[in-house]
C-alpha cells in the first residue's frame, strides 16, 4: 500500500504545478528503499536531480563535449558558449552585476578556501580579527584558521542565542578597527536560522570590514540577490541546489577581485608566459586555472534554469508550510528536542529523541524508507552550543510533500514510544 502513497497536497507551486508534478521530475524518487517508497529528507546534505539536469549533461557529453576557450573548431564555440552561457545564468539567479564577477569552483569549501588563500594574502595581518558566527559549517571555520595560525590573526566568535539566532548586541560589540572580515553563513546548514546578512553586512562596513557570505542553504531555498546584500564575497554549491556535484560559485565584487593575485595557477589563468615574467588573465579566468568542470557547469545552468521556472518564492512558500507543520508535530511528540526555533528559518529540521541515540534513530527511518542524517552535520561548535555531539536532521527540497511530513512525524513518534 506504501509504495502506491500519492502525494497529493495543499501544497503546490502556484501555476506551475502540483508538487506531484515537480516529484516526476525527478527520476530517483521512484526507488524503493528497504521496499519503501524513498522519501528524501537529506536535502541539506545533497538534493536530487531533475531531468533537466541529467539530460542537459547526457547532451554535453554526447552532442558538443570539447575544451572551452582554446580551440577555433565547431565543438570549441559550441562548449565554450554553453559555459558562458551557464556563468549568465548563474549572474542573474543571483543578481550580480557582472560575469567578471561569478567564478566557478568546486563547491563552497573551495570558494571559501580560494578567498582565504587570495584575498587573506593581502588583507590579513598579525593581531587582525576575523569574525565567524557560533554557527558555521567547518567549511566555513578550517580556512579561517588555517590563515589565522598563518598571520598571528584572530578568530572571534558571534554567540547565537537558545532559539538558535545571532545575537546582533554582541555582534556589535564584537566589531573593532581591527576586523578584517566577518564571514558568516546566510542560512544555517544545522539550524536553518535565516541570519539577518544585510544588516549584519551594513554594520560590518560601517567598520571598513568585508563580508563573505556562505550561501550554500540559502540560494536553493530563497531569492538571494548579492547586489542587495552588497557583501563582497558570496558561494554556494551546486549539487545542494539540485545541480551536478563538483561544481559551486564564487561571486565577489569586481574591485576586489581585481586586486586579488590568483590562488591556483597554470593553464587558462594567463595571457602570455615567458620563463621570466607571466601575465595573468582578466576576470573571471584569473581564478579558473586548468580546464574547469564544464560539463557540470552546464548543469548548474540547467538546474537553476529549473528553479526559476518553478519560481523560488513559491519554493520557500511551499518549504515553509512543510516546515511549520513538521514543527508543530513535533513539538507536540513527548521526548523530541527541535534545535534551532527561531521563526525565519528554511527548511531544516534538526532534533533528538529522547533515550534514542540519533544514529539509531536514523537507522530506524532509514528502513522505513526516510533518508535522514544523523551526526554532527560538520557543524560541531554549533550543536556543542546545545551540548550536544550529534541530532538528527531533516532537511527538505523542492519535491517534498505533506505526505513526507507526515511519514516522518509518525515515524518519529513510534520510536519516541519505543517502537
Ligand atoms: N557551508 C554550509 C552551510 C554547508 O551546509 C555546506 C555543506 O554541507 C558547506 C558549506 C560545504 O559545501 P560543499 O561540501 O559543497 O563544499
Amino acid at each position: 500500500k506504501a509504495a502506491e502513497r500519492k502525494h497529493h497536497t495543499t501544497a503546490t507551486y502556484g501555476k506551475y504545478a502540483p508538487v506531484e508534478a515537480v516529484r516526476g521530475d525527478f527520476p530517483i524518487l521512484k526507488k524503493k528503499i528497504n521496499g519503501k517508497p524513498l522519501v528524501w529528507l537529506d536535502n541539506a546534505a545533497t538534493t536530487q536531480k531533475p531531468f533537466a539536469v541529467i539530460d542537459a549533461l547526457n547532451r554535453y557529453y554526447t552532442g558538443y563535449n570539447s575544451n572551452v576557450h582554446r580551440g577555433a573548431h565547431t565543438l570549441a564555440r559550441l562548449s565554450t558558449e554553453a559555459y558562458e552561457a551557464a556563468r549568465e545564468r548563474v549572474r542573474g539567479f543571483i543578481g550580480a552585476s557582472s560575469q567578471e564577477e561569478i567564478i566557478f569552483v568546486r563547491g563552497t569549501t573551495e570558494a571559501i578556501n580560494l578567498v582565504a588563500s587570495s584575498w587573506g594574502s593581502i588583507n590579513i595581518r598579525q593581531g587582525d580579527e576575523i569574525l565567524l558566527t557560533a554557527m558555521e559549517h567547518h567549511s566555513n571555520i578550517v580556512p579561517w584558521q588555517m590563515l589565522m595560525r598563518a598571520r598571528q590573526a584572530v578568530i572571534k566568535v558571534i554567540p547565537i542565542n537558545a532559539r538558535g539566532e545571532v545575537m546582533l548586541e554582541e555582534y556589535r560589540k564584537l566589531l573593532t578597527p581591527r576586523t578584517r572580515l566577518v564571514s558568516m553563513t546566510h542560512v544555517s546548514n544545522v539550524l536553518g536560522t535565516i541570519n539577518p546578512v544585510d544588516i549584519m553586512t551594513e554594520m560590518a562596513h560601517e567598520h571598513g570590514a568585508h563580508v563573505m557570505i556562505d550561501g550554500a542553504q540559502s540560494v536553493p531555498h530563497m531569492r538571494v540577490d548579492v547586489g542587495r546584500i552588497n557583501a563582497d564575497f558570496y558561494a554556494f554549491s551546486g549539487h545542494k541546489a539540485y545541480g551536478p556535484t563538483g561544481i559551486g560559485v564564487l561571486y565577489g565584487k569586481r574591485a576586489l577581485l581585481d586586486k586579488m593575485p590568483p590562488w591556483q595557477s597554470g593553464g587558462g589563468m594567463i595571457k602570455d608566459v615567458g620563463f621570466d615574467k607571466t601575465t595573468y588573465s582578466g576576470l573571471p579566468y584569473k581564478f579558473e586555472a586548468g580546464t574547469g568542470n564544464i560539463a557540470d557547469a552546464v548543469g548548474l545552468g540547467s538546474a537553476l534554469e529549473y528553479l526559476e521556472k518553478i519560481g523560488m518564492d513559491n519554493i520557500e512558500r511551499h518549504e515553509k508550510e512543510l516546515t511549520e507543520a513538521a514543527m508543530h508535530s513535533f513539538s507536540r511528540i513527548p521526548g523530541v528536542r527541535v534545535i534551532g526555533t527561531s521563526p525565519n528559518k528554511t527548511s531544516v529540521i534538526s532534533f533528538t529523541i529522547k533515550g534514542v541515540s540519533p544514529e539509531n534513530a536514523a537507522k530506524y527511518l532509514n528502513q522505513e524508507g526516510i533518508a535522514v542524517r544523523a551526526g554532527h552535520h560538520c557543524a560541531q561548535p554549533a550543536l556543542a552550543a546545545y551540548g550536544l555531539k550529534s541530532c538528527i536532521r531533516a532537511s527538505l527540497g523542492v519535491y517534498n510533500s505533506m505526505e513526507d511530513i507526515e511519514l516522518l512525524v509518525k515515524s518519529v513518534g513510534k520510536i519516541s514510544r519505543g517502537m
